[in-house]
């Protein structure tokens, strides 16, 4: 069956009790049982049935169980955000004494989880350059915990072989775990490419227009054990679970998910192609770009969308303050894959907590504006990243 139509026509795991056609949002903490015998059944996991929504919510579970019908998973967490879900993956996989092995080229909150939050609990970070996989090999020892990072690298645009990672990850005995948040599970098979960890923000493209944070951890069986600790400790212990409405909003979001992402895949590429030609645009970065250097390689892995988030260089910080305060219809906002068109200078917004050391290291350039771009008509858009690229 297809991804459009599993991520529609996804049974619940139980008729409901009045045949709602939408699953119902269970808005409860706490399940009744007949007897004591079926508490304890539900408390030590022998029978799967909700017993407090910390850890089980029918909600939740029918947006965890569309996912993981799309992907083919073993198991899918749904977390309380992007953030929740890479920090409870770091914590379930990492223990005092162990390291990550990374780049510095990441979203800034998950950079500074790895470098800086998880250090102070004795895992150590490893960063280095994952196109140099010599470079990876070196870094990888005996306390490798995993290798993590992100598909399309935000803001650099930097794409790592996945394929050529996972093999030195499992030469190694540990998995390899990567962000895929800028193209929908809906498009590519990330576990195909060997990956065995899949975190998504589904704050981004799932949520239908921003409607609300949350982020899913998807396990792949070659991780069974993982999945087990990410429900029996992560959820039991740390307690970030997904609420059941915003697992409503998201469940909607994936049904219209792929019809979205086409539009704004496409807008991405007509964008990025016009917006070569803009004076005062000195460089658009998009992989989906032919003269791209990650063309082929993310063509290769993600097929033939390359999301909706492009970046475009311009002179200094001045022109890109000035650039943002000159734009009408596209809005000054985080944030990537609203149905509305964004505009953010990640260097001082994203990054701007860290030194101008730091974010050299990272790529993170002053001359830099990420946009992600939305379900207008794209005329429209060009036209206001036109007239605000030539405003004086
Ligand atoms: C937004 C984002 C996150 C964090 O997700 P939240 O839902 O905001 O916590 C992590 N990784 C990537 C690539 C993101 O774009």
């Amino acid at each position: 069956m297809d991804n459009q139509t599993k991520a529609i026509d996804t049974p619940f795991g139980r008729r409901d009790a009045y045949g709602a056609l939408s699953m119902p949002v269970y808005h409860t903490a706490a399940y009744e049982f007949d007897t004591a015998a079926d508490m304890a059944d539900a408390f030590t996991g022998r029978v799967l049935a909700p017993d407090y929504s910390r850890v089980m919510n029918p909600t939740v579970t029918f947006l965890e169980d569309k996912v993981r019908n799309i992907t083919n998973a073993h198991a899918v967490v749904a977390m309380s955000s992007g953030m929740a879900a890479i920090s409870a993956t770091m914590l379930a996989l990492s223990a005092q004494g162990k390291n990550i092995v990374t780049s510095r080229h990441m979203f800034g909150n998950s950079f500074s989880l790895i470098t800086s939050s998880l250090p102070r609990f004795g895992v150590e970070a490893r960063t280095c350059d994952l196109l140099d996989l010599e470079a990876v090999e070196r870094n990888v020892d005996d306390n490798t915990c995993c290798i993590f990072l992100e598909i399309i690298t935000n803001p650099q645009l930097e794409v790592a072989d996945l394929s050529a990672l996972a093999a030195i990850a499992h030469r190694h005995g540990i998995p390899l775990v990567a962000d895929t948040t800028v193209i929908p599970f809906t498009q590519f098979s990330s576990h195909a490419l060997g990956v065995d960890i899949e975190i998504v923000s589904s704050t981004k493209y799932l949520s239908g227009g921003a409607t609300s944070l949350g982020g899913l951890v998807i396990c792949y069986d070659t991780v069974k054990e993982f999945a087990n600790r990410m429900k029996n400790e992560m959820l039991f212990n740390f307690g970030a679970y997904m609420t059941p409405h915003v697992a409503y909003m998201q469940s909607l979001g994936l049904e219209t998910l792929d019809a979205r992402y086409r539009v704004q895949a496409a807008n991405s590429l007509e964008l990025a192609r016009r917006l070569k030609s803009v004076d005062g645009i000195s460089h658009v970065g998009y992989v989906g770009l032919e003269d791209n250097p990650f063309h082929e390689l993310a063509a290769r892995q993600f097929g033939p969308t390359a999301g909706a988030m492009i970046t475009i260089d311009l002179a200094d910080r001045q022109a890109c303050y000035r650039f943002i305060d000159s734009l009408k219809l596209v809005r000054r906002a985080t944030n990537l894959f609203d149905n509305k068109t964004l505009a953010i200078h990640p260097a001082s917004t994203i990054f701007g907590n860290f030194t101008d050391a730091e974010r050299a290291a990272m790529d993170v350039l002053d001359t830099t504006v990420r946009i992600s771009v939305g379900l207008e008509s794209v005329s429209d858009i060009y036209e206001d990243i036109r007239q605000a690229a030539s405003a004086r």
